[in-house]
């Protein structure tokens, strides 16, 4: 289908288009990005893989969602909704910020604190929508900004905790661990609140099951490996310096040809896997 020329907004990795008629139209780019930066490699059929994943999941989920219809290998058509500024995170681990928050004391739970160990239950973990960095939201600031009001955060976190639950057994069965999990939902025109963006690699943790251990850093299917090497090349350490001290973005580094090659057959894999089907 042809493209609008203008975007209606410029995401980190998807360029979203106003197709009027209360529809918008998602372009999932090669683009990727870690700590919510956009890095200046490309990874190909990223935009292919998320695209498609999306549309596998949406299908897949009984949860009424804003998918009209796939165009090409890499373009959605959905309904516009009127967004819920909040990102409903599910962890079914201990990883990521929920560890150091842990590990720092700024919150308990009934769990060790060692790196990606398995939580009781899944928790509803949910954060703000930054484009800076998204920061931990309890449901009391939910209702005091006025977005939802308690009854409907309280099914908000049960959707979202249910879908991990069916995501994560899918998972299973396709030899993965879902460590963790993003998602958003709006309202459409009737009031209804519908599954919204999309789901993919970029919106969870997928650890292969046959090398998980916890204690350690685990081999993923997702993005770690490029957030590892950014660590590992001290960009994570300079980007958290320039954050705390209120300085713009250091620019990120080009990630190395095998890193990206790499990438791109993991997101390929991961697709194979979960869905059954090739690309
Ligand atoms: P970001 O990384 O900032 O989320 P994206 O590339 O995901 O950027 O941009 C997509 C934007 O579109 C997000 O702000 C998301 O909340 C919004 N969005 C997703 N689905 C819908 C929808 N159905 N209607 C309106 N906005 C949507």
């Amino acid at each position: 289908m042809e493209v609008p020329s203008a975007p209606f907004k410029r995401g980190k990795v998807k360029d979203v288009y106003d197709l009027g008629k209360d529809q918008l139209l998602f372009v999932f780019s090669d683009r990727v990005s870690a700590y919510d930066v956009v890095l200046p490699s490309v990874i190909p059929r990223k935009g292919e893989v998320l695209c498609k994943l999306a549309a596998f999941w949406f299908n897949y989920l009984k949860t009424p969602h804003h998918m009209v219809r796939l165009d090409d290998s890499n373009k959605m058509v959905v309904k516009k909704l009127k967004m819920i500024p909040v990102e409903c995170v599910v962890r079914g681990y201990l990883y990521g910020s929920l560890h150091e928050r842990l590990v720092k004391g700024e919150i308990s739970l009934p769990v060790k604190p060692v790196l990606a160990s398995r939580l009781p239950e899944p928790i509803f973990d949910p954060t703000t929508k930054s484009d800076v960095k998204d920061e931990p939201i309890t449901p009391e600031q939910i209702e005091d900004e006025g977005w939802l009001d308690p009854e409907q955060i309280g099914a908000l976190k049960e959707t979202s905790i249910s879908i991990y639950n069916v995501m994560s057994n899918r998972a299973e069965e396709a030899g993965f661990i879902l460590a963790d999990l993003k998602l958003e939902f709006g309202f459409d025109e009737e009031g209804n609140i519908l599954l919204a963006d999309s789901i993919g690699p970029d919106e969870f943790r997928l650890w292969p099951k046959d090398q998980y251990e916890p204690g350690k850093v685990q081999e993923s299917y997702d993005k770690q490996p490029i957030r590892d090497w950014l660590a590992k090349m001290g960009y994570k350490k300079t980007l958290d310096e320039a954050r705390k001290a209120g300085k713009p973005t250091p620019r990120p580094p080009e990630l190395p040809p095998e890193l990206v090659a790499s990438t791109s057959r993991r997101y390929v894999v991961a697709y194979e896997r979960l869905t059954g089907l090739t690309l």
